[in-house]
């Protein structure tokens, strides 16, 4: 797989979420580490923001707190590469409005390999890297051929006149209801030498 190199700088744009139930612990674990957060340039969801300005006695950019779009925010600020790293502390015991949004922040993270630190502990070992220390080079998948990939036949489909749709026969049978569960398949052997062999 072809990768590409996104640069990180001395100084960090770090995002900074937490859920309610955690902004006690974020607050602390920021008021520990104030020394080093005040050194980069910091970013939060509002509720979060507003705390963390206080707590800290810095510049927060706010965005929208995390149900109205915040952590979407976040997410299309990783997409264009204007953050670095997230710390984000969030409720793993409650149910939230917008978990959707938190489950795709959290995948976008990954898209674009953003280290992300989603406990104290976590967080704890990250900003104590000697990575932070200086710039550093970023690995991420080149998504290339995804943005390229032929979709040439998905135009033709979509020009050609469609056929006229079929009759729906009434019936009073219910429909066999279809097998949704998707069929998994573990890798093969050779899948997974063929990966090992990529890592060289
Ligand atoms: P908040 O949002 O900082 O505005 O509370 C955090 C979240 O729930 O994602």
């Amino acid at each position: 797989m072809e990768h590409t190199i996104i640069r990180m700088g001395q100084k960090k744009r770090i995002a900074l979420v937490a859920h309610d139930a955690m902004k006690p612990g974020l607050l602390d674990w920021a008021k520990w580490n104030r020394e080093l957060l005040v050194e980069h340039e910091l970013f939060a969801t509002g509720t979060t923001g507003k705390l963390l300005e206080e707590v800290l006695q810095t510049q927060v950019t706010k965005l929208q707190s995390g149900p109205l779009g915040g952590d979407q925010q976040i997410g299309a600020k990783i997409a264009e590469g204007n953050i670095d790293f997230m710390i984000f502390f969030w409720d793993p015991l409650t149910q939230m409005p917008h978990d959707p949004d938190v489950k795709a922040l959290l995948r976008i993270a990954l898209v674009w390999n953003i280290p992300v630190a989603c406990d104290r502990a976590s967080a704890d070992f990250m900003v104590s890297s000697t990575l932070m220390k200086g710039e550093y080079e970023r690995i991420v998948v080149d998504y290339t051929s995804h943005r390229e990939r032929q979709v040439e036949s998905m135009v033709q489909a979509a020009e050609k006149p469609s056929e006229a749709a079929p009759e729906a026969v009434p019936t009073s049978e219910p429909a066999p209801e279809a097998d949704a569960t998707p069929e998994f398949t573990l890798p093969t052997e050779d899948a997974l030498q063929a990966m090992v062999q990529a890592a060289g």
